[in-house]
């Protein structure tokens, strides 16, 4: 028999069939993925300072009202089992306080259900639960030297919500008790979840996916998909004629069935006729932490930590490239900015990035931060140039994009000489997280070099894909054209 942990309940309400899968099948991978164990990480951490923040600041009140303060307390029925993360408990009076601890920057409808889980479990255990609060992390707390926990942290009471929701968990939890100890669920696609199919239970149920499952199609709405899939339609190849989307969605669909390219030469040479030169392909990475390390920033705001700038001075002119990475946690993007600026005139010249808000995003936040550079990154803002518009703007179409627009989405079909797959590092979330193990000194020897060498490879080869699409555009928008300078 599973007893069923708050984590399962809430993995319940987000989808029965995989909670079932993993706990009577092992069906969910064994070793976490980087970004889970990276949570976990912050997760550990938050629970931590809480602690210290709770000891400091409430315990003696505690003990002066005749109760003691408990950390992570067990409590168990013959089904349930939580783990309370700070409790205020009166013995004498049977009764109790619950504090729960969360890394988020505000409180969400999932915590109010955790949280009334755990009053449901602990009163079943003979306790009253005459209060709860939820302790998590202010969004507008500015670090400013020292760490300072009672300004870190916010507690809301949220005793009213959690009534209001109390007997719906109670209703749900003993529903999903039965269910994790009932019989295997039926092998189903199901609809409008944000995992698109991404999942444990479908990858072992259904091991002839289509390589392009009406899932893909970009937009498409929970009813029009569930239309398609009660209809035994998974393949976008076999979507009808006549099925009813949007304009963007059915020209999606009409050319991956007819395998057909579309561009449109002239919206596509406008576009590009307004860079000036010199061109600037930039390109940020960015690492957001739960507890802020560097002055002037909140909790989970993104430090830029790196910079790849490939820059085409004129047309024809070699192409040169410029990096920065910062070493340790403590060196100031101020240290980054300064050979940026260095690396780019300060008043002329567009700035190619792929996704421009988080670009421009970056450079208002270190604007703020750093003044001395504010009218320089407030110029780059200026002059930004997003490469994605082109097919975000629908001016080239190609099946093998698959309705999306990401650089990793458009790159192999363009240029298929390049790829990610060959590199160390080869997506952002790796690279953020192995920066922090690699300034956190997580690595040994050669471990450090080699990550310093993935993350400046990876960044590079992110400017490098736009140079090289933007080539490749001018060479179908303009064949001959200066677009392929030399490297
Ligand atoms: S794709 Fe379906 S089975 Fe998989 S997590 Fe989403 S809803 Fe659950």
């Amino acid at each position: 028999m599973h007893k069923l942990t708050k984590t399962n309940f809430l993995q319940y309400l987000a989808c029965p069939e995989e909670l079932w899968l993993a706990m009577n099948t092992g069906g969910h991978p064994t070793t976490p993925s980087l970004s889970a164990l990276h949570m976990m990480e912050q997760g550990n951490l938050i629970d931590g300072l809480g602690r210290t923040y709770f000891e400091d600041n409430f315990a003696a009140e505690i003990a002066e009202n005749g109760s003691e303060a408990r950390f992570q307390e067990s409590f168990e029925t013959d089904q349930f089992l939580v783990r309370a993360d700070m409790l205020a408990v009166n013995d004498q009076a049977n009764s109790l306080v619950l504090y729960e601890v969360k890394a988020t920057t505000s409180s969400k409808s999932d915590h109010i259900l955790d949280v009334a889980f755990q009053k449901m479990v602990i009163a079943s255990t003979g306790y009253t639960v005459e209060r709860c609060y939820l302790v998590y992390l202010d969004k507008n707390y500015v670090l400013d030297d020292e760490l300072m926990l009672p300004e870190l942290f916010v507690v809301e009471d949220v005793s009213d919500q959690v009534n209001e929701a109390y007997q719906g968990v109670k209703a749900a939890a003993a529903a999903a008790f039965a269910y994790i100890n009932g019989p295997e669920p039926a092998r189903r696609i199901t609809v409008g979840c944000g995992n698109k199919l991404q999942c444990a239970f479908v990858a072992y149920h259904y091991t002839d996916l289509p390589s392009y499952p009406v899932h893909d199609i970009a937009r498409i709405n929970v009813k029009k998909l569930e239309a398609l899939v009660l209809d035994n339609i998974l393949d976008i190849m076999e979507v009808p004629a006549d099925f009813k989307l949007s304009r963007p969605q059915r020209l999606q669909v009409d050319i991956a069935q007819r395998n057909q390219v579309i561009i449109d030469h002239k919206a596509i040479a406008k576009e590009l006729e307004n860079l000036v030169y010199p061109l600037y392909f930039l390109d940020y990475e960015t690492f957001a932490y739960a507890v802020p390390f560097q002055n002037g920033h909140r909790p989970y705001q993104q430090l830029l930590f790196q910079y790849s700038l490939h820059v085409i001075q004129s047309p024809g002119a070699a192409i040169s490239h410029h990096e920065y990475l910062l070493r340790d946690k403590q060196e100031l993007v101020s240290q980054l900015l300064f050979s940026l600026r260095e690396n780019m005139d300060a008043e002329s010249g567009t700035v190619l990035v792929w996704n421009k808000s988080f670009e421009q995003g970056r450079n208002k936040e270190c604007a703020d931060i750093y003044p001395a550079y504010a009218d320089f990154l407030l110029s780059v803002n200026d002059r930004v140039y997003d490469l994605r518009d082109v097919f975000q703007k629908g001016f080239y179409l190609h099946p093998g994009f698959k309705g999306k627009t990401s650089l990793k989405s458009v790159l192999p079909v363009l240029c298929p000489e390049l790829s990610y797959e060959t590199l160390a590092i080869q997506n952002g979330g790796e690279a953020n997280i192995k920066w922090h193990h690699w300034t956190e000194g997580q690595f040994q020897g050669d471990e450090n070099d080699s990550t310093k060498e993935a993350l400046l490879a990876y960044c590079e080869l992110d400017t490098w894909a736009m140079v090289r699409i933007w080539q490749e555009l001018e060479q179908v928008t303009r064949p001959g054209s200066a677009g392929n300078g030399p490297r």
